[in-house]
């Protein structure tokens, strides 16, 4: 089994280009934020929120660059040469940083993925890079889960593939419910992961006994 701990990725990944903020789509959006001001009772043009605009939309463009980047680019390119190498491959602990597609407010936590390969490994960080590629639109956590499974099943072709994500939402946090302490686990698995009991129960115990070790 090889298993890599990422306890602080950063995001490397993924090519930050600044937005052009003199095109027509970004001085639109930038009304509608001033739109937005106005809406919450603020004076769009007071000193403090005349470069706001400016801001939300370049942090828009961060939040939300997963639009641009292909999964199947992440894992084009993969391994044969892995001296028959054909136990688990897991990382944990990765860091989900997303948004809630029904009220844009961000999600936070953590993604483990694992999966079995079957003749070819793709490199660690790809994996990584997946979980960024989905998390970097606006998401629910299952779609999230289920995109990164199926993303890795499809191009990798393994003999299955976990992945679960725990997660705090801020719209069930801070606002509706009220709900701060509140995590969301959800599960995505695939081939030997669903159909042996063993594989299954291995990563999830390698799962929660990296819960126990990280506190
Ligand atoms: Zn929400």
């Amino acid at each position: 089994m090889l298993s890599v701990n990422t306890p602080h990725p950063a995001y490397p990944f993924l090519p930050m280009r600044e937005p052009d903020i003199n095109s027509p789509e970004c001085r639109k959006a930038m009304d509608h934020v001033r739109s937005l001001l106005s809406f919450i009772g603020e004076d769009p043009n007071r000193e403090g929120l005349l470069d706001t605009p400016k801001r939300v939309v370049k942090a828009m463009h961060e939040h939300f660059r997963g639009y641009n980047m292909d999964p199947a680019e992440a894992l084009a390119r993969t391994f044969s040469e892995v001296e028959g190498y054909d136990q688990m491959v897991l990382l944990t602990d990765l860091d989900i940083q997303s948004h809630c597609e029904h009220h844009m407010v961000p999600f936070v936590g953590k993604a483990h993925v694992a999966y079995i390969p079957d003749g070819k490994v793709v490199g660690l960080s790809k994996l990584a890079k997946v979980v960024e590629i989905f998390s970097k639109r606006l998401q629910v956590q299952e779609k999230l889960t289920a995109q990164i499974a199926q993303a890795i099943q499809e191009h990798l072709n393994p003999l299955g593939v976990a992945v679960v994500i725990e997660c705090r939402h801020f719209c069930m946090c801070y606002r509706g419910v009220h709900q701060p302490r509140a995590w969301t686990t959800t599960s995505k698995l695939t081939g030997i992961f669903l159909k042996n009991m063993a594989t299954r129960e291995e990563f999830l115990r390698l799962i929660a006994s990296r819960g126990r070790s990280n506190d």
